[in-house]
């Protein structure tokens, strides 16, 4: 979920406030909720963010400055990678309900592994230095990327797009399991914290699905940890900065939700 707004001047955050979409979404019977349902998107707040405080901008690391010159886009073979991806996923939008993807985890991984080669070949590239990473949910079971991108640059006026560097798809319309790049193809922060400042230069990742109210599938628990696992060999980042949005902003969201076990990841994240 996304919890605070951040308008972007030359990659630096110039504004923060609280999104009065958000606390639309939080009620119920609102158009927002309808418009968004319809879409396939909802945020993953729970009730008790509508009365949050007010967000704060995080401070930029004083151990790890931000580069001075950074290009805005990371490499042009992200988008080709995606692009490759794209014969192998299900024909989107055929069906607002299309049959769930069989495939096991093991099918998909090795798709996810060319991923992980394709986004870490771009040594050349400017490169944040992440220190760690936070597991969000989408709370919609039918979200997809787009869908997410297209309601965050349309909704919150992000011209980057999704506020997540990557999500993890659950079967229902994509491949369960299978991991895509987000905003990490820009190497910017994301606006995914209330409270950034607990979590600095952290990595959002999203699960598509509401973990509420269903557990969350074995196959894209295993993606997520090869996500996790890549990341933290690509990024220096220890096991302890692999975390839950919940985690973070303590009892201002439920996000990733209640079925989400953070102690499942970190042991699928070391068993192999
Ligand atoms: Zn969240």
């Amino acid at each position: 979920m996304i919890g605070t707004r951040r308008i972007m001047d030359k990659g630096r955050p110039v504004v923060t406030r609280p999104r009065a979409e958000f606390r639309a979404l939080d009620a119920p019977l609102s158009s927002t909720v309808r418009a968004s349902e319809r879409a396939g998107v909802r945020a993953c707040e729970s009730p008790r963010t509508r009365h949050a405080p007010l967000p704060q901008i995080a401070a930029p690391s004083a151990a790890f400055p931000r580069p001075m010159h950074r290009r805005p886009f990371l490499h042009a073979a992200l988008g080709a990678a995606a692009s490759a991806l794209a014969p192998a996923l299900p024909a989107a939008a055929a069906s607002p309900r299309p049959a769930r993807d069989r495939r096991t985890y093991a099918e998909i991984r090795p798709m996810n592994d060319a991923l992980f080669a394709d986004l870490f070949a771009a040594a050349e590239a400017p490169r944040r230095r992440w220190q760690g990473i936070v597991v969000h949910h989408s709370a919609a079971e039918y979200a997809t990327l787009e869908g997410i991108d297209r309601y965050h640059r349309n909704h919150f006026g992000d011209p980057l797009g999704a506020e997540y560097h990557f999500v993890v798809n659950n079967g229902k319309k994509r491949p369960p399991g299978l991991v895509e790049p987000a905003r990490w193809r820009y190497q910017e922060l994301a606006a995914h914290l209330f409270h950034p400042e607990r979590a600095p230069e952290s990595l959002a990742v999203c699960l598509i699905g509401n973990f509420e109210e269903r557990h969350v599938p074995s196959d894209m628990m295993d993606g997520l940890a090869s996500l996790c696992r890549a990341l933290m060999a690509e990024l220096s980042i220890p096991l302890d900065r692999v975390t839950t949005h919940r985690a973070v902003d303590g009892r201002l969201t439920q996000c990733p939700g209640k079925h989400f076990d953070l102690a499942d990841l970190h042991h699928r994240i070391q068993a192999t």
